[in-house]
């Protein structure tokens, strides 16, 4: 027999007693029946609730035709009989306030904008709702949530009501019943009529506040994010903690941390060119030095082979470039990080040596693999001990290509 649903007239029953009616084991754990329950099964968009039979945890409540199963872990030492029952109400009344303020957040939108509810997400971290409208200015985002908290602020109060046929042809609902049998409407008074299963509070004022975060376009409709009661007062807190850290960072109020952090950004944005031009510079000169220092009167040529221990391959591969925009230079440079080196090979426009070829045939020196362009080519390896023949073998190369 189907448990008697405490909840769908009166929402604020937290503790109960009932009689387990059934136990069984099931792939989610322990499945408990029980003869009446104020546990809402996951359904219409609300999660489900959560709490203690006979001081057990109940993990996940579901409906399955047409029976309310209460899942516990597996192996549960309950026997059936009376039992003491309690739900999560911390739970419960947040996805109330949350389920309540949807309701109302659906009705000013509708009215307003005529912008039917589509979907409704609700967990215990988001709600959304999806709007059949493809456009939601910030305009009118406002206004919608305004009139919204105009009904919370006010003494609405919200009832259920079980109507016959005659009854429910009366009701101005905002959106028609989804069921045919044992049609629930949910009314909040002087705003919206709509026919649900959910849990809700009393009135509409403990909703507390409704607060609209975030709204984006998904392909013809609107998605509408927005926090309700506690929910809302937990974000507030941490956005304002958040801008009170800002603010302290920066020594400024908080209204002038915008314009402060497009300062920060310009300062930082002319200091990085700077720099990049101090770096290149002084890359420039360290070319000029190391040109002048291997001169070879023999070859007319400036080989240039160097290693430089932890220095990054794109700063190699710049004095390489500076390097090799003289006539008759080469450049073998040599980096090292940790246990693995890599080798920038480049030359001169003025000589007809292959570099990559170059490069392919002395990276096995150092355990590795590369080639690159005539110009400029790049090898890496996790073998230290060879970078020396390494040099010496690209070096030698370099002088036999040119000869
Ligand atoms: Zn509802």
């Amino acid at each position: 027999m189907s448990a008697i649903r405490l909840y769908e007239d009166n929402a604020y029953i937290r503790d109960f007693e009932a009689q387990i009616t059934g136990i069984a084991s099931g792939d989610l754990g322990t499945e408990v029946t029980l003869d009446r329950t104020a546990f809402y099964p996951e359904s219409g968009g609300q999660p489900c609730d959560h709490g203690f039979i006979a001081d057990q945890a109940v993990l996940q409540v579901l409906e399955r035709d047409g029976e309310i199963i209460h899942i516990l872990a597996s192996n549960c030492p309950l026997t059936e009989g009376p039992a003491k029952c309690r739900l999560d109400w911390e739970r419960r009344y947040d996805l109330m306030q949350q389920h309540c303020g949807q309701h109302i957040l659906s009705a000013a939108l509708d009215k307003l904008f005529g912008a039917a509810t589509v979907g409704f997400h609700l967990t215990e971290e988001h709600t959304q709702i999806d709007l059949a409208i493809e456009e939601l200015t910030e305009a009118m985002i406002k206004e919608a949530e305004a009139l919204a908290n105009l009904a919370v602020h006010s003494p609405a109060r919200i009832r259920v009501h079980f109507p016959d046929a005659a009854a429910l042809a009366e009701m101005p609902l905002r959106k028609p019943p989804t069921v045919a049998d044992g049609i629930r409407i949910v009314e909040v008074e002087d705003f919206d009529w709509s026919p649900c299963c959910g849990t809700h509070p009393g009135c509409a004022a403990e909703v507390g506040l409704i607060k609209i975060i975030r709204v984006e376009k998904v392909k013809k409709q609107s998605r509408v994010e927005f926090l309700c009661g506690q929910r809302a007062m937990q974000d507030y807190d941490a956005k304002n903690r958040l801008l009170l850290e800002l603010s302290a960072m920066l020594s400024i109020g908080t209204d002038e941390i915008p314009a402060q952090i497009s300062r920060l950004q310009d300062t930082n944005k002319q200091a990085k060119k700077e720099l990049q031009e101090v770096r290149e510079k002084l890359l420039r000169h360290e070319a000029d030095q190391l040109l002048a220092e291997s001169a070879d009167p023999e070859t007319d040529l400036h080989i240039v082979s160097r290693v430089f221990p932890d220095r990054p391959t794109d700063e190699l591969r710049l004095l390489a470039g500076f390097i090799c925009a003289y006539p008759s230079a080469a450049a073998i440079l040599a980096g090292t990080a940790g246990d693995s080196a890599h080798i920038i090979l480049a030359r001169s426009k003025d000589l007809d040596i292959h570099m990559g070829e170059i490069c392919k045939q002395v990276a096995p020196f150092v355990a590795g693999r590369g080639g690159g362009s005539p110009q400029m080519a790049q090898c890496g390896g996790n073998d230290l001990s060879g970078l020396p023949q390494a040099l010496t073998t690209a070096t030698e190369l370099i002088v036999k290509a040119k000869l």
